[in-house]
């Protein structure tokens, strides 16, 4: 009987699993996890999971008894440190396994603040597992003050959460903006607006030159020269993709594990999905960090190991929840040189644009620009610029 191996047991990891079972595979399936916890979702962890809003059990992608039920073994609290690519070998705990078809869906690991700038001192945190929660989540009291290091969405989803339960907030952000990487100025200026309507303190372009603290931090300096007093620091400092396994396997790693069109890693019987695999696109490679990309790439992946050769065409789309505010974002911005504000009464969406192609588009409570946004780009329409930015225009007329 075939033996199918998936690393990494989480979002792709779990959707992979399911994928085959749901296709039919009746072969051996082994997903084999690091983490103490069965799979779960990672989003609420800096959202409502931290804010206290939901309950531990609800973060499960799929109930335990799920994988017994499909002939599933889920092994949690193990950790893979090995591969035999040519043996069709993995070592786990002392153990080794053999497989027919290996998929790894390791994920993306936190950067770290060096240890040399204060990095190892107590109530530094990262917000990547439901353990760095479960850790931090005692910090979280009104009136105490954290640091956030990082304006992307996970400091920023991180800091809406602790000004809400009432702690004081500093934020600082090296680059000239929050969200530079990912977003137009203007979606910078909204979430700007938006967190010092909530009394953030967001400092632009300012670094961390170094956490203080004798064991644990108590205080921090800021390249600009500001001492802070802190209680506890967040670090959103961006993540990396976990490779380590497959770098000493030999796969070969370009911004992630390199796979083909269909998720095939350099080796045959390798395949990889999620954050920590990057995948042709536009003549280049690329790399998402989001859900939707987690999902559909392992259910495509899962497709192709059973032999199905599907290419797998990414539709990227991604959410944040700051205070009362969902952002939708559909499409990648990649490349744009114009922004198209469209405001229709309470609707707020920024429009991207190269030329007159549509590319992607934000959307601040908005979930009626974000889907026609979707559909337009799935069809590789783009809209008049003119009419998206006329408040008169009703959205629908734009996908005919
Ligand atoms: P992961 O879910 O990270 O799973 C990888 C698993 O593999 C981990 O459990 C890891 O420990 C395990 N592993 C690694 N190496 C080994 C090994 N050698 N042996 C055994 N196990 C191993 N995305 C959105 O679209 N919208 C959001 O709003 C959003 N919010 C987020 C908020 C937070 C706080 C975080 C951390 C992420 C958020 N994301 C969001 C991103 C999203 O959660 C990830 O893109 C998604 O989880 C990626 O899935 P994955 O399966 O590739 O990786």
């Amino acid at each position: 009987m075939s033996h199918f191996v998936v690393v990494g047991a989480g979002q792709a990891g779990s959707s992979l699993v399911a994928k085959l079972r749901e296709k039919g595979f009746d072969g051996q399936v082994t997903l084999i996890g690091d983490e103490a916890a069965p799979p779960y979702q990672r989003p609420p962890l800096s959202k409502a999971y931290l804010l206290g809003d939901m309950p531990r059990d609800r973060l499960f992608l799929r109930p335990e008894a799920y994988y017994a039920e499909r002939d599933i073994t889920l092994r949690t609290g193990a950790e893979v440190t090995g591969i035999d690519p040519n043996a069709k070998t993995l070592t786990v705990g002392g153990e080794t396994i053999g497989y027919d078809q290996l998929a790894l869906t390791t994920g993306s690991l936190p950067r770290r603040l060096p240890d040399a700038i204060g990095g190892a001192l107590d109530g530094v945190h990262y917000v990547r597992t439901l353990a760095d929660v479960d850790r931090m989540e005692p910090e979280f009291k009104a009136g105490r003050h954290v640091l956030i290091v990082g304006g992307g969405y996970i400091g920023l989803e991180a800091a809406a959460v602790a000004a809400k339960q009432g702690l004081t907030v500093t934020l600082v952000e090296m680059a000239d903006r929050i969200l530079q990487r990912v977003a137009a100025p203007e979606t910078s200026a909204f979430f700007r607006d938006l967190h010092a309507s909530h009394g953030v303190t967001i400092c632009e372009g300012v670094g961390l030159t170094r956490l203080t603290g004798e064991g644990r931090v108590g205080g921090a300096e800021l390249t600009d020269g500001t001492v802070l007093n802190v209680d506890f620091v967040i670090a959103g400092t961006g993540i990396l993709p976990d490779t380590r396994l497959a770098e000493a396997a030999g796969l070969t790693c370009d911004n992630g594990i390199a796979t083909d069109e269909q998720g095939r890693t350099s080796d045959a019987n390798i395949w990889a999905a999620g954050d920590c695999a990057s995948f042709p696109h536009n003549g280049g490679r690329l790399r998402l960090e989001s859900v939707p990309n987690a999902i559909d790439m392992a259910e495509c992946v899962a497709l192709n190991m059973m032999g199905e050769a599907k290419t797998y065409v990414p539709e990227p789309w991604f959410w944040s929840d700051q205070y009362d505010v969902k952002l939708q974002i559909a499409g990648l911005n990649t490349g744009y040189d114009r922004v198209v504000i469209r405001h229709a009464g309470e609707d707020l969406s920024h429009w991207y644009f190269a030329g007159d192609k549509l590319l992607a588009v934000d959307a601040m409570n908005d979930a009626r620009a974000f889907m026609v946004a979707k559909r337009l780009l799935a069809a590789g329409k783009s809209p008049d610029p003119m009419a998206v930015a006329d408040p008169a225009t009703e959205l629908k007329t734009l996908l005919r």
